[in-house]
């Protein structure tokens, strides 16, 4: 009698066991199920941010294209204006620089410049200048230009300061 009891209340607990475990089980694949959609809908929320952010960079970006083509336009248009300006004041000081008085003729300026360039003149028939210019091609008094880089440098140097070329001339 007693141990009959026993058994019947040792299988009573193992049903109860049982059905702890199930509903166990049950309740935690429910919360998994629950934490999943949480992280789909976090996950879509951040697509949906990221695709925002995308279009937002996207339409950051044309407006910074745009913006540097219009800083393109203006930069050309400055350095076209400042290279005609500077052209116009280079033209201007060579022609105010003084021409020695046997030149005062109407030779052209460039056929002029060509002829003096041997340093000791062309022997009778041509005065040789006092004051010509290195055969280099010089544009700037005290200047000569490196044969190399081809940028002016002062002519009491012995070699270009800009490629450390050595002078010519
Ligand atoms: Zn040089």
């Amino acid at each position: 009698m007693m141990l009959n009891s026993l058994k019947s209340k040792k299988g009573t607990n193992n049903l109860y066991l049982a059905i702890s475990i199930m509903v166990g089980i049950i309740l935690a694949i429910f919360l998994i199920g629950i934490a999943f959609f949480g992280l789909a809908i976090y996950f879509y929320r951040q697509h949906g941010r990221i695709n925002r952010q995308i279009a937002q960079e996207n339409s950051r970006i044309a407006s910074l294209d745009s913006e540097i083509n219009t800083l393109n336009y203006t930069f050309t248009q400055k350095i076209d204006q400042v290279s005609h300006d500077v052209q116009g004041e280079l033209s201007a000081a060579y022609i105010t620089r003084p021409v020695p008085a046997d030149q005062l003729d109407q030779t052209p300026r460039l056929q002029t410049v060509a002829t003096v360039a041997p340093a000791g003149g062309i022997s009778g028939l041509t005065p040789s200048p006092t004051n010509a210019p290195p055969a280099a091609g010089v544009s700037r008094d005290s200047e000569i230009q490196c044969a190399f880089c081809e940028r002016f440098f002062q002519s009491s140097l012995p070699k270009c300061p800009y490629c450390g070329a050595l002078r010519v001339g």
